[in-house]
């Protein structure tokens, strides 16, 4: 680019100095039929936003994506939190909503959407509210790189044929082995401004994968945060001219990208119950093995037992084990069960909101266990 063109580049790129005269810009985001894509639109709200209640209701053509037909293609939005947008900084924001379509042609019932799991999830993570359910999500992804708007690899990889083994990549420095810091650390900044509450991040085993973690969260919030800081790596990267994807498994012979689910009850981090209140837990996602594996994500060919997952056939767990179901932290174990657990079955396309649902309902809820 030349100088000017550059100069020019980044007075669009930075319109904060234009008044926006007492208007607010709120970027509405919302799952599709996909259940696993965002999608976003932008509204004029004429004040400063406070509170929820200033942002209203809103809809979108559902029949644009994937979730509704198009004679009856309204989908109605309802935000239920807004976070600080940090691409148009100012008052502006990000309104993350829940999805409802009408019940009947009297447009007197809503009910939610085919992808609102979260409306449903709402009801778990109340009744588990006693125990104060923590969250900590470890995001993978991997970076894709495009060519005229189309996905060719990932990102670094060379055009034909794969790169070197695995095995330099995980948590590495230098050109050639670490491929797109700039997008995990504009990401990072995003978050943080945004109030997401992004915990680290690290370079994966396979080249172009990248790691990060949110939390910990308590209860649904840990949902609503991964599912903004998830929009907010897709538009960073989209200004990298970059795509993000949550595929958990790109190819047989690579690692594939997972959401370990860390999770820990009042009990647990108090200590109180010792191992043998771990150990009760155990059993009982061990008897709900079948169910978790259907809900948690497209696990199909990420859970091998290999590339450090765990057979999808068998629930197993262990101290400081990477090949287990569930790892108890070595941390934890050596603590008399004061501390964690994390979940590793969990795919990177989950919903968070479906899977920490699960866990609540199996470790706290389920009293037939
Ligand atoms: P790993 O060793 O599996 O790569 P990470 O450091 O990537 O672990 O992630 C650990 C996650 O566990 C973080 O998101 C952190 O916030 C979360 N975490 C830590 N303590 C707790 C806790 N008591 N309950 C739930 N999550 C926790
Ligand atoms: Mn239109
Ligand atoms: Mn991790
Ligand atoms: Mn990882
Ligand atoms: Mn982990």
């Amino acid at each position: 680019m030349s100088r000017d063109a550059q100069q020019l580049f980044r007075f669009y790129q930075d319109l904060s100095h234009l008044t926006q005269r007492g208007s607010t810009i709120a970027e509405y985001v919302w799952i599709d039929g996909s259940g696993i894509t965002l999608r976003s639109k932008a509204k004029t709200i004429t004040k400063k936003v406070e509170k929820l209640e200033d942002i209203p209701d809103w809809n979108y053509d559902g029949s644009s994506c994937y979730q509704a037909s198009t004679h009856n293609s309204e989908v109605i939005m309802k935000p239920i939190a807004f976070y600080p947008d940090p691409f148009r900084e100012g008052d502006n924001i990000i309104v993350l909503t829940e999805t409802f379509v009408w019940a009947d042609d009297t447009f007197k019932t809503l009910v939610p959407a085919n992808t609102n799991f979260r409306h449903f999830a709402k009801r778990i993570f109340e009744s588990g509210d006693h125990e104060k359910p923590w969250f900590g999500i470890e995001q993978e992804y991997s970076l894709l790189e495009t060519k005229n708007k189309f996905v060719i690899k990932p990102l670094g990889w060379p055009s034909s044929g794969f790169p070197g083994p695995q095995g330099p990549y995980y948590c590495s420095v230098g050109a050639n082995n670490c491929y797109g810091r700039a997008i995990m650390d504009a990401h990072y900044k995003a978050c943080l401004f945004s109030g997401v509450k992004i915990s680290g991040t690290n370079c994966e085993v396979m080249p172009g994968q990248w790691e990060y973690q949110v939390g910990p969260c308590e209860g649904i919030e840990a949902g609503d945060m991964l599912w903004v800081s998830r929009y907010l790596l897709g538009r960073v990267a989209e200004d990298f001219g970059v795509s993000v994807s949550f595929e958990p498994k790109l190819f047989k012979d690579w690692n594939g990208a997972g959401c370990h689910t860390n999770f820990s009850t009042t009990t647990m981090r108090a200590g109180t119950g010792g191992m043998d209140y771990i150990h009760g837990l155990m059993e009982r996602m061990s008897s709900k093995h079948r169910e978790h594996i259907e809900l948690y994500g497209d696990n199909t060919k990420r859970l091998t037992g290999h590339h450090e997952t765990s057979d999808p056939t068998k629930f197993s767990y262990g101290a400081g084990n990477r090949a287990a179901s569930v790892r108890i932290p070595t941390s934890t174990a050596a603590d008399n069960g004061r501390g964690y657990i994390e979940d590793r079955r969990p795919a990177s396309d989950i919903d968070p909101y479906v899977v920490g649902a699960a866990i609540i309902d199996t470790c706290i809820l389920d009293e037939s266990l």
